[in-house]
């Protein structure tokens, strides 16, 4: 455990999204999806620095408290600023 603790500098998790159409909103036609440069967005959770130092005494049995933002926060800020529609959060069960 120790050997990854030093080894270890992040740890990310990635996730690609449909955009929310500018034009249409949440649902987009088809022709319109075709014609858009832009239709997909990437999504990453990162987990470095203290809350990862934090995760990993916390894999070792000690009993840790720590913050940092998760999948699921990241596409709730994606929807709030307009570049996810709604049904990104379909299956985080949230
Ligand atoms: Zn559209």
């Amino acid at each position: 455990m120790q050997e990854i603790e030093q080894t270890l500098v992040a740890v990310a998790a990635q996730r690609l999204l449909d955009m929310r159409c500018p034009f249409c909103g949440d649902e987009c036609t088809v022709i319109c999806r075709k014609l858009r440069g832009n239709r997909r967005v990437s999504v990453y959770e990162l987990l470095y620095g203290q809350a990862l130092h934090h995760v990993v005494n916390e894999a070792k049995g000690r009993e840790e408290t720590y913050s940092y933002p998760t999948m699921p926060d990241l596409i709730k800020k994606g929807i709030a600023l307009g570049y996810l529609p709604m049904k990104s959060l379909e299956g985080w069960n949230i």
